[in-house]
């Protein structure tokens, strides 16, 4: 996906993006808030990388580096994204492809505000920093689980992608996007 885009490289202030946050075995079993793996699952993590996400501020690093052979490394663990590589936090830059990408019934959907270096690609962007601004509900999850994490994050739900778009547009990056 990420390969087959057409990317340049820039620095803005801020990016709004979309995306989706894996839930570990999907989220049918998880009735209620008594039912949650908290420990070791307590908060989102990325669907790519298995990356936990952080309350406050979600800072890219290469993971790729540590599939590479010797000799191969083309930037360092921080240096993240990188233009010749396939690393940062990936997001897309409307609703409807993440929805297309991945299932209500395994992934809790959301978006986050991104800024520090950026790639843009033709459908989503790879960025250096991140923090979620809002999450999605779904006839998958229960509302007190959703409810949950969203307090955890701080952050407030929506029924769906339509309604969050009114409190979190997408960003408009003009003629940047071939
Ligand atoms: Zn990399």
């Amino acid at each position: 996906m990420i390969g087959e885009e057409k990317e340049s490289t820039l620095v803005l202030g801020t990016i709004t993006g979309y995306k989706a946050w894996n839930f570990p075995n999907g989220l049918a079993q998880y009735s209620d808030v008594d039912k949650l793996p908290w420990g070791d699952y307590s908060i989102l993590r990325s669907c790519q990388g298995n990356v936990r996400w952080k309350v406050h501020k979600t800072t890219a690093h290469c993971l790729n580096q540590y599939k590479r052979g010797k000799g191969k490394f083309t930037h360092s663990h921080s240096e993240a994204p990188h233009p010749k590589c396939s690393c940062g936090i990936y997001a897309f830059y409307h609703p409807y492809d993440v929805l297309q990408s991945f299932h209500l019934s395994t992934s809790i959907f959301g978006a986050f505000t991104g800024w520090g270096n950026t790639i843009l690609g033709t459908k989503g962007f790879r960025i250096q920093y991140a923090k979620i601004c809002a999450l999605v509900s779904s006839v998958y999850i229960t509302p007190s689980v959703i409810n949950h994490i969203a307090g955890y994050y701080k952050v407030p739900v929506f029924n769906n992608y339509n309604d969050l778009l009114i409190k979190f547009p997408k960003t408009d990056l003009g003629n940047l996007i071939t």
